[in-house]
């Protein structure tokens, strides 16, 4: 395909606004599936994805349409990961178009992460088509939220497409427009080769697979290749492109979307963002933005039955192939036993891991609530980070500690504005700014602590706004801040896994709540059990769970026995997810517990 006649772009949007929908429609209407082979939302391949209708891995996918001007056209469609803990998968996807579709539901208009989106694709110069979807709906109001692209985001939407990814309305226009204002790539094949991956992923067969865009040069089976960020260099066994599915080419350009597999076995060699290159005529320098991936949430996971630990361990490394955001290393609690300290790009991440440990490895697992990354300053000059609260250091030989804090950004109508501020106020937000995007919506910006973000800023935010609110948010520094560790002791004993740190101020509460809490979730047993909450050797807070008054055993006694292993079996099934600590049986609700303190 000549240069001139490809074009490359992504569909940017907020969640739920229809991307993956319209992404289908695309696929129909150029013929790249038949109609058998076409299920909703065939991009979202994931189970899980599905299931949750987000994108978490993205996808690239070749469209060949024929033009209204009689011309065809390769139409490069990038999918992006709609969550933000994926902001830099998003934007390297981005650094690989010229063009960008911006899809803004009807019914709602433009909402935290379309703004987050749309700045990200200015930022890469990207030719952005306003498309407003869903206008089949009886509460659309297309007028309206064109004059928001306008004056919000200072796009002209006077040409935006008005569409229904659902019923098919506008689909045509859009695949016109896609080739008539998208420009066609500009490179040069006779350029030495340079590459950008912008995902990777690890195929049992053909070993890492890195889907990449070229913007100078050619690739094709047999060259030798390096990455220019981990230095490694490979030989070249296939390149090829996406329709949907993985198919054989026999020459990557410049310009193209495409993937290359080579002798690789590691997706830590092929980082998204890094350069690819010739080792023989090597681009003198690489692509800008390069940056390696660092896990922002990290918490313990621990299987019920100590006897998988090792079937734990090979779930976490066959995952990790396909995922270089996470990371694990080995680790033990008092409490748990062995286990993994696991890092994630942030709690989505978190939970997917998590779930298909669950789904696909039949895992049964205890996790630990998540932390942050905590910077410790210690009294003898140095300093750690801590990932998990139990390693903190006495309060002796601490300085000071710092917490990460994010640039947080809520969308809300003008009703809310109040309810955002106290909520924001109360998880120690700083207010930065507030910018009137209507006459009735209001965008405000605070600096807060990622903890609060990650415990239940945004569930908070979402039910005092009766749903309103949209939020995104991304890193911005590390600030000192009052921290202590709050401890959970069960008779008597201390209970690592269940170790937070919190801000000081709100430890006496939060250590009430937390052992008010405790008391509702840990099952009765033969005996009493005291429940204490403690900063340092201070106790702060005490429950008891009481005894049962009788065995349960006892209704059975001398009767029917299979009653009795009934009942037996029945404990042991509540018992699926818990886990004894000395003499006592801990659920997995417990050590969540603490997420759910307000
Ligand atoms: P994404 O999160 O941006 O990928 O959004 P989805 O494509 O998953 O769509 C979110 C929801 O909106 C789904 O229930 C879709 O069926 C629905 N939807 C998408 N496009 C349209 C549309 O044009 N009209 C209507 N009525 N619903 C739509
Ligand atoms: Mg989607």
């Amino acid at each position: 395909m000549q240069t001139k006649n490809i074009r490359n772009f992504s569909i940017i949007a907020h969640i739920d606004h229809g991307k993956s929908t319209l992404a289908d429609r695309l696929i129909e209407n150029t013929g790249t599936l038949s109609q058998r082979e076409m299920e909703a939302q065939v991009l979202d391949s994931m189970d899980l994805e599905r299931e949750r209708g987000i994108t978490i891995k993205a996808q690239t996918v070749r469209l060949n349409y024929k033009a209204k001007n009689g011309e065809t056209y390769e139409l490069n469609l990038i999918d992006t990961p709609g969550h933000v803990d994926f902001t830099y998968e998003v934007s390297r996807s981005l650094a690989a178009c010229e063009g960008a579709l911006l899809v803004v539901d009807a019914t709602q208009g433009v909402e935290a992460q379309t703004l987050a989106n749309v700045y990200m694709a200015l930022e890469h110069d990207l030719e952005i088509i306003p498309v407003i979807n869903k206008v089949d709906l009886p509460s659309a109001d297309p007028e309206k939220v064109k004059k928001e692209i306008e004056d919000v985001i200072g796009l002209d939407a006077s040409d935006a497409i008005l569409a229904s990814a659902k019923t098919g309305i506008g689909i045509e226009d859009i695949l016109e427009a896609i080739v008539e204002r998208i420009p066609a790539p500009h490179g040069d094949d006779d350029k030495p080769l340079k590459a950008l991956i912008f995902d990777s992923y690890f195929d049992a067969y053909k070993g890492v697979i890195a889907h990449v865009r070229l913007m100078d040069g050619k690739m094709k089976k047999g060259t030798k290749l390096k990455m220019m960020a981990t230095g490694k260099v490979f030989d070249v066994t296939e390149v090829g492109c996406f329709r949907p599915a993985p198919v054989e080419v026999s020459e990557l350009a410049s310009g193209d979307v495409g993937y290359v597999a080579g002798s690789l076995k590691n997706v830590r060699d092929v980082r998204v963002g890094d350069t690819i290159t010739t080792e023989e005529n090597p681009t003198p320098e690489p692509l800008p933005g390069y940056r390696g991936v660092t896990p922002m949430v990290y918490c313990g996971l621990y299987p019920v039955d100590s006897a998988d630990y090792d079937s734990l361990k090979d779930a976490l490394e066959k995952l990790q192939l396909n995922d270089a955001a996470l990371v694990f290393e080995a680790e033990t609690s008092l409490a748990l036993g062995f286990g993994f300290r696991c890092g994630f790009l942030g709690l989505l991440h978190m939970d997917v891991i998590q779930e298909r440990l669950e789904r696909e490895y039949k895992l049964k697992l205890i996790t630990t609530a998540p932390s942050v990354i905590y910077h410790v300053h210690k009294t003898d000059g140095t300093m750690i980070a801590i990932d998990n609260p139990a390693k903190l250091p006495t309060p002796q030989e601490i300085d000071f500690m710092e917490e990460p804090f994010v640039k947080a950004t809520v969308i809300v109508p003008n009703d809310y504005v109040g309810a955002v501020m106290q909520v924001s106020q109360d998880k120690r937000g700083e207010y930065k700014s507030m910018d009137y995007l209507d006459v009735n919506r209001v965008m405000l910006t605070y600096h807060i602590p990622l903890s609060e973000i990650i415990y239940d800023y945004f569930d908070i935010l979402k039910s005092t706004t009766r749903g309103y609110a949209s939020l995104d948010y991304e890193l911005a520094d590390y600030q000192p801040a009052k921290l202590v560790k709050l401890d959970i002791l069960l008779n008597g004993e201390p209970v690592d896994a269940l170790s937070t740190i919190v801000f000081a101020d709100h430890a006496a509460y939060r250590g009430r709540q937390l052992a008010a809490k405790l008391k509702e979730i840990i099952p009765k047993q033969m005996f009493e059990i005291p429940i204490q909450a403690a900063v340092g050797s201070k106790i702060i807070a005490r429950e008891n769970v009481r005894a049962f008054r009788k065995d349960v055993l006892a209704k059975c006694y001398g009767g029917d026995i299979s009653r009795k292993r009934k009942l037996l079996e029945k404990q042991k099934e509540g018992k699926k997810r818990m886990k004894a600590v000395g003499s006592v049986e801990i659920p997995q609700e417990a050590f969540m517990a603490v997420l759910k303190i307000h």
